[in-house]
């Protein structure tokens, strides 16, 4: 059975110095007004250039980024190694809209692919499809609007991007995960996926989707999409998440009078989560996983799928991944245990990564004034080094 108490391996990377520095960071973090004012105010700052971005690069951004470019991810790349856990580079640059922004980062999502062929600690790529696509297009073709000839020739742009991402990856053998966004854009992204897992998926997983467990129709569409690859003859890659975005779909669907795509409630999600894991366990042949999550329930229970499947802990077709910064409690003992553990380590500008960080804090945010989860643990191991 793992265990994620022992926060001695959780922490082993962290210099005293280092965990009193992430200690201070999560207690100001934890502290709701403190947070948002400080988002807020490191917004207004780095817009007025104000020299704030010194400030940001030694706290926030080192404690969630790698680095401002791929290369200065080196350091943090090696670091985790060590570890026996591997990185995905996530390059979290928000917030773009223009056709050159999107080429810009097609070519750094390129670039990663590169990169990450040269590193062997680096086993997938990742991306998302609104950094490469306008969002209202990618809408209007979820809704089957008809495209004018313009929009139609952007909307050929975006799937021309994507191919050539799921291309070089193809080529290099890197596998490549594509992060799942609002579920008023997902049919498109899922129908441009899915002709990608078509063409690039026939001998292994190269191209993954990723499936929201919060939405009721989810475990559904992995059935219906393991039918489709045993008919057509491909393997399926997906990442398991609960999903980001359930105030922004709640309040969505109560606003304009659908019903909303979210479960009923968290037990619904945590049990569609289980049984996802265990559907593609039991398929595995044909469907590799990465259980992107923080949840320690749903990765105890992964764990014990392997072994009841049989699955050997370093098959290369099931990944535990966390984000840098977050649960390394259960990303170390996982490595330490034996098993394919990765870390999303985001990098990009720091005015860029700014909301990506701002997230961050404000999910670290303390309920009622309970003390979180990561500062609990890194209080814990702070006593544990005096003794
Ligand atoms: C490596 C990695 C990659 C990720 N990639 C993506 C991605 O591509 N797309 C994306 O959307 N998110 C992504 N996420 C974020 C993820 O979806 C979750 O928001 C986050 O990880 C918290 O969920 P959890 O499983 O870790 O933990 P938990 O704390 O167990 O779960 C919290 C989650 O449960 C769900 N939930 C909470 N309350 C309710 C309720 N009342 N009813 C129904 N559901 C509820 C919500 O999804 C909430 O975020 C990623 C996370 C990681 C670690």
């Amino acid at each position: 059975m793992i265990s994620f108490n022992n926060t001695e391996v959780a922490f082993r990377s962290k210099s005293k110095l280092q965990l009193r520095k992430a200690y201070y960071l999560f207690k100001l973090m934890g502290n709701p007004l403190l947070s948002t004012i400080g988002g807020n105010l490191a917004k207004v700052a780095i817009k007025m250039h104000l020299p704030v971005k010194g400030l940001i690069k030694r706290t926030i951004f080192q404690l969630f980024c790698g680095g401002e470019s791929m290369e200065k991810c080196i350091p943090r790349i090696d670091e985790l190694a060590k570890h026996n856990i591997k990185t995905i580079l996530d390059y979290s640059v928000e917030g773009k809209a223009s056709e050159k922004d999107f080429n810009r980062t097609m070519k750094q999502i390129l670039a990663s692919i590169n990169f990450a062929n040269k590193n062997k600690n680096i086993p997938f790529a990742v991306f998302k499809v609104t950094g490469i696509a306008r969002i209202g297009l990618l809408e209007k073709v979820n809704d089957e609007k008809a495209l004018n000839e313009e929009e139609q020739k952007e909307y050929d742009r975006v799937v021309h991007r994507i191919n050539k991402i799921c291309k070089k990856a193809h080529q290099h053998a890197i596998p490549i995960m594509i992060d799942a966004e609002e579920s008023w854009i997902q049919n498109t992204i899922d129908s441009i996926i899915e002709n990608m897992m078509r063409t690039y998926n026939k001998e292994r997983a190269i191209v993954y989707n990723t499936l929201q467990m919060y939405r009721h129709d989810r475990l559904d569409y992995l059935k219906k999409m393991h039918k489709d690859s045993q008919i057509n003859g491909y393997f399926l890659g997906f990442k398991f998440v609960r999903g980001a975005y359930m105030e922004k779909e709640n309040a969505r669907a109560q606003k304009m009078g659908y019903a909303t795509p979210i479960q009923p409630n968290k037990e619904a999600s945590d049990k569609d989560y289980d049984l996802a894991m265990e559907y593609a366990c039991e398929n595995i042949h044909g469907i590799s996983i990465c259980a992107g999550t923080h949840n320690e329930e749903s990765l105890e229970y992964l764990v014990k799928l392997m072994k009841s499947y049989k699955i050997e802990k370093n098959n290369t077709k099931v990944y535990f991944a966390q984000l840098l910064g977050m649960s390394d409690h259960i990303s170390y003992n996982l490595a330490n245990d034996g098993y394919n553990t990765v870390k999303y380590v985001p990098y990009g500008p720091i005015k860029d990564v700014l909301p990506y960080l701002i997230r961050r804090a404000e999910e670290n945010t303390s309920i009622a004034g309970q003390t979180g989860r990561e500062l609990n643990l890194i209080i814990q191991e702070i006593k544990r080094r005096k003794h």
